[in-house]
């Protein structure tokens, strides 16, 4: 399981970039957020704070 990031919802706050603890999130060249699943601990964080809901667990 990983955080996924719904492309067309995600407004590009950066919030869930910053409470990531492991660093698994990051803005792409479009200004989305998009998560590394590699990386990501679901851990639901970023769930949390995404101020549209654009971040699901997967
Ligand atoms: S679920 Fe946790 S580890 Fe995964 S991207 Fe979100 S904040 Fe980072
Ligand atoms: S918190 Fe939500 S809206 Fe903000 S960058 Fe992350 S996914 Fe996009």
């Amino acid at each position: 399981m990983a955080a996924v990031v719904n492309q067309d919802i995600c407004i590009g706050c950066g919030a869930c970039v910053g409470v990531c603890p492991v660093g698994a999130i990051a803005l792409n060249d479009e200004g989305k957020a998009a998560v590394d699943p590699d990386v990501c601990i679901s851990c639901g964080a970023c769930v949390g704070v995404c101020p549209v809901g654009a971040i699901t667990l997967e």
